[in-house]
């Protein structure tokens, strides 16, 4: 065991799986997710893998992703040809400079890079700078999706964001000078004290620094955040829904007046700016994952990579080194099918049967129709010849439709056709 293990105290080893897709049954990939964990604080309402301060473990997160990069490339029946990358965090622009180089390296390096049209970097205004910038330009990236969540001071302190809200505009211009001119902006809706005032005034700062892109979540209280810790103390006072509902139908009314669409529930985009990566998850592609807690799909099977640094570098130490997969799992073909039905149908353009008879080899059609029927007499879907349209003024329904359509997909599969993959014990 070395140093940096001991410091994080690793006490039980977790047991992972094998790779479990044969190289003959690999299907094309499309996207690649790497995730880079280190942040400088924890934001109150994150419950995303990430880990405040650490940053001298980035030596040992780089090596051990070089290594899970090498593990991953000898199993693929040739060098996987992404159209999407995509870093997320955590910040990984939080790396310096030559680190940060060393992990744009370590996700591409394995990768053939000639079919990739769109590489997504997750940054942080504050901890953005010019050198970073240049970096990631010379690099490949080519889109950069800046955590701004609000453009009012006291929102962001509500969240405990480390960035104040004039950070933004100098970082996207860093990021324009390096030649990356696509850029997404993060904003939240539903911050306790937030208005319909405030949040116009975030949407409208967005809009005037030019973004293509824009994507606006509701706040969660996730378990195990401070966050939901405050509010169970009576410290915070989540906002009643149908104040989150108004600001939720106030971005339409703008971003639309600006010239943007929603493409999906949360996303907005100028026409032809929408964010390619995300429409593979959603339409059905499969993605390769590297680094703790990144997810995959691949055919038929899901999986995480382990969610804890100490142990993701425990699996992956030199001497021994193996993929750090937990969770593997084969869906069922009617749960596969039902939870890509349930994204699918989250896409303003609604689902395209065809399309997902392409993916799936389901008709899907029939069971759709069935699930939706009865929302489609309340005027809240549209059962077109070729597609299915959850209607805008309905969207704020979306979960219970969606469940719906999940529950009708399931209902077709067989017992014994879905299964777990028994990871093992390495000693
Ligand atoms: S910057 Fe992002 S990943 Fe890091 S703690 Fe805040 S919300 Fe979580």
């Amino acid at each position: 065991m070395n140093t940096t293990l001991r410091q994080v105290n690793v006490s039980t080893r977790p047991a992972y799986a094998s790779w479990p897709v044969a190289q003959a049954e690999t299907p094309r990939i499309d996207a690649v997710y790497a995730h880079m964990p280190f942040c400088t604080t924890k934001c109150h309402y994150c419950d995303f893998y990430s880990l405040a301060g650490h940053l001298d473990q980035a030596d040992a997160y780089l090596d051990a992703l070089e290594r899970e990069a090498a593990l991953q490339a000898r199993q693929l029946p040739m060098p996987a040809r992404p159209e999407t990358i995509f870093i997320g965090g955590g910040t990984p622009t939080l790396l310096e400079p030559p680190h940060l180089e060393r992990m744009l390296r370590a996700v591409t390096r394995w990768l053939d890079l000639s079919a990739l049209r769109e590489f997504t970097i997750e940054a942080n205004p504050n901890t953005f700078s010019p050198e970073r910038a240049e970096v990631l330009a010379r690099a490949g990236v080519n889109r950069i999706s800046f955590g701004a969540q609000s453009f009012v001071g006291a929102e962001l302190a509500a969240l405990q964001r480390d960035h104040d809200p004039q950070s933004v505009a100098p970082a996207m211009a860093m990021a324009r000078a390096a030649g990356i001119s696509n850029i997404n902006l993060d904003l939240i809706f539903g911050i306790p004290g937030q208005t319909v005032d405030t949040w116009d005034y975030s949407l409208g700062q967005a809009l005037e620094l030019g973004t293509q892109h824009i994507s606006c979540y509701s706040l969660m209280y996730e378990p195990n955040t401070k966050l939901t810790a405050r509010k169970a103390a009576g410290d915070v006072v989540p906002m009643p829904e149908e104040d989150e509902l108004r600001l939720f139908e106030h971005v339409y009314a703008k971003l639309r007046a600006a010239g943007f669409e929603r493409y999906e529930v949360s996303n907005y985009a100028r026409p032809g700016q929408e964010c390619r990566h995300n429409l593979h998850y959603w339409t059905g592609g499969n993605w390769l994952a590297l680094g703790p807690s990144a997810a995959a799909k691949v055919g038929a099977y899901k999986w995480k990579n382990v969610g804890s640094l100490a142990h993701y570098l425990e699996a992956l130490a030199p001497a021994d080194a193996v993929l750090p997969l937990t969770a593997v799992e084969r869906l069922a073909p009617g749960h596969a099918a039902g939870e890509l039905a349930m994204l699918w149908l989250r896409l303003a353009s609604g689902m395209d049967y065809a399309a997902f008879e392409k993916k799936t080899g389901i008709a899907a059609k029939a069971v759709v129709e069935q699930a939706l029927a009865r929302y489609a007499r309340m005027g809240l879907v549209d059962l077109l010849p070729e597609r299915a349209v959850i209607r805008e003024h309905a969207v704020v329904l979306s979960d219970t439709l969606l469940g719906d359509v999940l529950a009708a997909f399931t209902a077709r599969d067989v017992a014994g056709q879905g299964h777990v993959v028994q990871p093992s014990k390495r000693d």
